[in-house]
This record gives C-alpha cells, sequence and structure tokens, in this order.
C-alpha cells in the first residue's frame, strides 16, 4: 500500500483529500505545515508527498529545494499543490524538481490519475501491479513469486520481508540500492535497524529462488548494496 504525505495547512482540504486517498487504498499521514513535514519524511520515508506551496512559515517550495539537496530524498516523488496557476510559478515548481503540479480547485479523479502515474513512473512498488524481471514475476494481488522453466510454472515460498524486498527490487531492476536506501524503502525505517539485517534477508531470499534457478537475479555490489540485474536475454527483448 502506497504511504502518501499530505502536506497542506488548511484542514478543510487536508481532510477532503485525506479522506479520498484512503478510499482509493492509500496510507495517507498529514503535516499542516514544513517542520511537520520534515517530522514525518525522518519517521518514515513515503512512496509520495503531496505539498502545498503556500505554507506558513517555511514555503512549500522551499522545502521541496531542501528535500532535493539532501541525499536521503532526493528521490522523493512529489505532487506541488497550489493556487497559483501563472506560468512562471508552474515553471518554479517544476524547477525545484517536482514531479507534477495541480492548481486548486482540481478533482479528487485528476488528482487520483496523477498520484498513479507519478507513482508509476517513480515507485511501481506502491502499486497493486504484477512486475516481472528475467521471467520471474510478482504478483502483489494474488502474493504470488513464479516462474516459468521449460513447461512448468515454478512458485516461490517467501517471508513477508523477502517479499517486499523482491517487490522493490523487481521494481527498479539495474539500479543499485545502498543498504540504507532498501532499509527505508522496504522496511520503512532507517535509524532504527541495522544494515546488517538487510544482508541475513538477502540471503533468505537467494535461498527462496534457488529452486526458481534464479538465485543470481540478486547482485552483492561491493561497497555499494544490491542490484537486481536483468537477465542479458531480457534487456535485449
Ligand atoms: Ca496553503
Amino acid at each position: 500500500m502506497a504511504r502518501v504525505l499530505v502536506v497542506e495547512d488548511e484542514p478543510a482540504i487536508a481532510e477532503l483529500v485525506a479522506l479520498q486517498l484512503r478510499h482509493a487504498g492509500f496510507d495517507v499521514c498529514l503535516a499542516a505545515d514544513a517542520e511537520a513535514a520534515r517530522v514525518e519524511v525522518d519517521r518514515m520515508l513515503p512512496d509520495l508527498v503531496l505539498l502545498d506551496w503556500m505554507l506558513p512559515g517555511e514555503s512549500g517550495l522551499a522545502l521541496a529545494r531542501r528535500w532535493r539537496g539532501d541525499e536521503r530524498t532526493r528521490a522523493l516523488p512529489f505532487i506541488m499543490l497550489t493556487a497559483r496557476a501563472q506560468e512562471a510559478d508552474k515553471v518554479a515548481a517544476l524547477d525545484t524538481g517536482a514531479d507534477d503540479y495541480l492548481t486548486k480547485p482540481f478533482s479528487p479523479k485528476e488528482l487520483l490519475a496523477r498520484i498513479r502515474a507519478v507513482l508509476r513512473r517513480r515507485a511501481p512498488e506502491a502499486l497493486d501491479v504484477a512486475v516481472e524481471v528475467g521471467g520471474l514475476r510478482l504478483d502483489p494481488v494474488t502474493r504470488r513469486v513464479t516462474r516459468r522453466v521449460g513447461a512448468a510454472d515454478l512458485e516461490a515460498k517467501l517471508g513477508p520481508t523477502e517479499f517486499r524486498l523482491l517487490h522493490f527490487l523487481l521494481a527498479h531492476p539495474e539500479r543499485v540500492h545502498s543498504r540504507s536506501q532498501l532499509l527505508d524503502r522496504v522496511w520503512g525505517d532507517h535509524v532504527f535497524i541495522e544494515e546488517r539485517t538487510v544482508d541475513v534477508h538477502v540471503k533468505r531470499l537467494r535461498e527462496a529462488l534457488g529452486p526458481l534457478h534464479c538465485a543470481d537475479l540478486v547482485e552483492t555490489v561491493r561497497g555499494a548494496g544490491y542490484r537486481l540485474a536483468r537477465p542479458a536475454r531480457d534487456a535485449a527483448a
């Protein structure tokens, strides 16, 4: 389930948006200003942020710039919400690295469509869509991990953490993820869990993928972290 942080100081709008998002199956948390937003992001890196431009104190724009300048939040997807509709404002918002931009008032339908579009591009593991790399397929709806080998569909038995880990890796193939990034995105906590925990679960994941003949899909990148490699013939396809 995708975690969405709504940063909005007008309670009526914040609650309405939260209601619509929860109804659509998102896990929502709220922040009324930049400081509260920072606390929420520190506590748990969301999959996406809806960020109001005009906030009391530090503006949404300034907060966005700060996020883009920080290692941990550099890739945090966010959609800017604003009452402004000037082209120069839109350009300023996109220049901070906003993934999209919505002018108030917006319809719930449009908001949801744009959120899904950003997540599909930036955090597909947050959506309930099947992912597949090198014939290895994970379906978040049925919670099955399968691979066709010859005429047989082989199924892997994964624990809940290994399942989430594989889901994240399959959604972002070829990229190297540090242990700290994996703790953030898979465990939802980069502070209180030891990085060695990642190694333990990668080992279990490889063991579980052994019977499907793809234990070597998850590569160790020395000094950097882990990567799910796309097999050569898959990349050519
Ligand atoms: Ca506002």
